[in-house]
């Protein structure tokens, strides 16, 4: 079997201490490989070889370091069938799926090409006699990311492409589910030029996690995963005087007005609620028609959609539309959170429960379920539930349908399907989540805006990837200058203006 170790100064070493932990093969159920879970005095080590390296590093010029980045996009198109092989193997995601999921990491690396233009200062020629003043953005030091199952390409690298190129050193802790991916990539920014010890993977579970934030080196950590994770993280970051910035939990509505193309929205819905067997942050997992009979077409059409969809392993070709979902553990949760959602009065129209797929029936697959009549006070609405399970919440008006997204706690995405312009600029306008859609399922913004949540979505200021990630693992600094030809003021005992 396949032992994981840490990826360290440029190369991978075995963990020191007995903790370790499984990594599944969704579609099977088999254990394929054993992580090493780093101890305290690991992750410190490691950090500490971090910030040798890193001094240099920042002195090389931006562009040098953005050639690193265009050589580490260059492998990753080299290697793309055998990532993405990899992360399907260990995630359970259709092969196409975990392309995109590369493919939108490797989308902000090229954007980090961009460097030398976005770290960029400003400067004021004469802003007083003899006088300029110009900024500069310097890199933070040693800073961290810890990251989700979901994305295990994508999200380190939306991470570690931003921070490396301004010229930090990151420490990169993935998630224990699927680690391979995260060791892969650091292993080809090696190969693209990176110097040893400028990007440390460490493995491992809380007690990692506990060491990086109670790390006097790190300067700054940026967390994906789930809201109390993130709070947690958040709240111990920042009281150990950390920028910390978290993205985490969501749950998605979809707003349906009568006037949508409904065989266009019932699609989009298909697409958004199901795809990755619904573990994504931005999946749609609420859909909200308004009006009785917008309700009955929609779940008229949405049905058979649902009942064709194909699920299986990765290995079957590129037909499937799902795959298994990650782990037993996130398999029984959402079949409990389905067996509640029937339990408390929702009417399920699509029962995936008892969904088993022939030759692999110790797989973690979970059927697609559709409910409708849900409401505001069911568990199956309450919770994240981050599996195949869409449910309908009807509204009567459109006043209803935007106050239901705006009374919910979450607020990453959302989406708007009419043709109606006054009504989608309205939405847009007022809805209290941070990325949306018109017409569009799943708006994730592309690599050169940026992306993050509102309420119990994100904590902590900035966005990741786009301008803002420069911001984040950047700090400015600001100098004023003179060159006095001549002049000569004598002291002065009040505060400097421009009078
Ligand atoms: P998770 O919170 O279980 O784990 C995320 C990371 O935190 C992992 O590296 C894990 O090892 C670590 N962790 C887990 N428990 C911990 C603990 N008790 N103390 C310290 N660290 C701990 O999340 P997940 O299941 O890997 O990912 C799914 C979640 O991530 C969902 O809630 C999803 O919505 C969210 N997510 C959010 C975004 C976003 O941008 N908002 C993107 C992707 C995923």
């Amino acid at each position: 079997m396949k032992s994981l170790g840490h990826f360290i100064n440029g190369k991978e070493v075995p963990g020191k201490s007995n903790k370790s932990g499984q990594v599944f093969n969704p579609a099977t159920g088999e254990v394929q490989a054993e992580v090493a879970y780093a101890t305290r005095d690991e992750l410190n080590d490691a950090v500490e070889l971090a910030n040798i390296a890193q001094p240099k590093w920042a002195d090389v010029n931006p562009q040098k370091r953005a050639r690193v980045i265009m050589k580490f996009v260059e492998l990753l198109h080299r290697d793309m069938g055998k990532l993405s092989a990899l992360l399907s193997s260990e995630h359970g995601k259709t092969l196409p799926d975990a392309e995109g999921d590369i493919i939108r990491g490797l989308e902000v690396a090229e954007f980090c090409i961009g460097a030398p233009h976005l770290l960029k200062g400003e400067f004021t020629d004469s802003a007083g006699p003899g006088i300029d003043m110009y900024s500069m953005r310097q890199p933070l030091g040693v800073v961290a990311g810890i990251t989700p199952f979901n994305f295990p390409a994508m999200i380190p690298m939306w991470k570690f492409c931003p921070a490396i190129v301004a010229g930090n050193a990151f420490i990169l802790k993935p998630s224990e589910r699927d680690p391979s991916v995260p060791m892969a990539l650091a292993k080809l920014l090696l190969e693209a030029g990176l110097p040893e010890g400028i990007l440390q993977v460490v493995n491992g579970d809380k007690e990692v996690v506990d060491a990086i934030l109670d790390n006097e080196t790190i300067q700054a950590v940026g967390f994906v995963g789930s809201t109390p994770i993130a709070e947690y993280i958040y709240t111990r970051g920042c009281t150990n005087g950390k920028r910390v910035q978290c993205f985490a939990g969501a749950k998605n509505h979809m707003l349906i007005m009568p006037d949508a193309d409904m065989d266009q929205a019932a699609d989009a819905l298909v697409g958004a609620g199901y795809g990755a067997a619904g573990e994504r942050c931005m999946a749609i997992s609420v859909a909200v028609p308004v009006g009785e009979k917008t309700a009955d077409k929609l779940v008229e059409k949405l049905i058979p959609k649902i009942e064709s969809l194909k699920i299986g392993p990765y290995t079957a070709g590129d037909d499937i539309d799902f795959g298994p979902v990650v782990t037993k553990e996130a398999q029984n949760k959402i079949l409990g959170l389905v067996d509640k959602g029937v339990e408390q009065g929702a009417s399920l129209k699509v029962d995936g429960r008892n969904f088993k797929m022939q030759g692999y029936e110790n797989g973690f697959f979970v059927g697609a379920c559709l409910f409708d009549n849900v409401t505001k006070d069911m568990e199956i609405y309450k919770q994240e539930i981050f599996g195949p399970v869409l449910s309908t919440v009807r509204t009567e008006n459109y006043e209803e349908a935007l106050d239901l997204v705006r009374t919910n706690q979450y607020g990453n995405g959302t989406a708007i399907f009419t043709r109606d312009g006054d009504t989608a600029r309205d939405f847009a306008n007022k809805v209290n989540v941070g990325m949306v859609g018109v017409n569009v399922p799943i708006p994730v913004p592309l690599a050169y805006h940026t992306f993050g949540g509102w309420k119990k979505s994100a904590f902590g200021d900035l966005n990741q990837h786009g301008p803002d990630a420069f911001r984040f693992y950047t700090k400015t600094k600001t100098v004023t200058s003179r060159w006095p030809t001549g002049i000569k003021e004598g002291a002065s005992f009040s505060i400097p203006t421009m009078e």
